[in-house]
């Protein structure tokens, strides 16, 4: 946990969020700034900065955030038509906040190359 970290704020409910799903280990919210019909962060309560620091160690952590971004896609009616996930890491990833997160995005197709 860290003190000042938006994230974990959210995670602890100190600041109002639009929550779709929480367990004991993630919780999912709808991002403030959506980029798509459906955009939402899914994060693991604990407090860890970027993905590239995720260890063996961290077990199924991944998993768990994967697979409620999963159950949050097929509740959201989107399963079939298809979805994005991302982790953005570090600055030449786009990462703006300093707590693992994992983008789900959808409603709508989805550009490649990414920008
Ligand atoms: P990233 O650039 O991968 O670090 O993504 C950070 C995301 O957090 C952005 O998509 C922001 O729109 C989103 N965000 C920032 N503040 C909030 C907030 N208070 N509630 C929900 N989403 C937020
Ligand atoms: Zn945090």
């Amino acid at each position: 946990m860290a003190q000042d970290c938006l994230f974990c704020k959210i995670a602890r409910r100190e600041i109002p969020s639009d929550f779709l799903y929480e367990d004991e280990s993630v919780v999912a919210f709808r991002d403030i700034n959506p980029q798509a019909p459906l955009h939402v962060l899914v994060i693991p309560r604990r407090h860890i900065e970027k993905i590239s620091q995720l260890k063996r160690e961290d077990g199924d952590l991944v998993v768990r955030m994967i697979t409620a971004a999963n159950r949050i896609a097929a509740e959201q009616g989107i399963a079939e038509s298809g979805y994005r996930l991302i982790f953005n890491c570090g600055v030449d990833g786009g990462q703006e906040v300093y707590h693992i997160h994992l983008h789900l995005l959808g409603g709508r197709k989805m550009n490649w190359p990414p920008g």
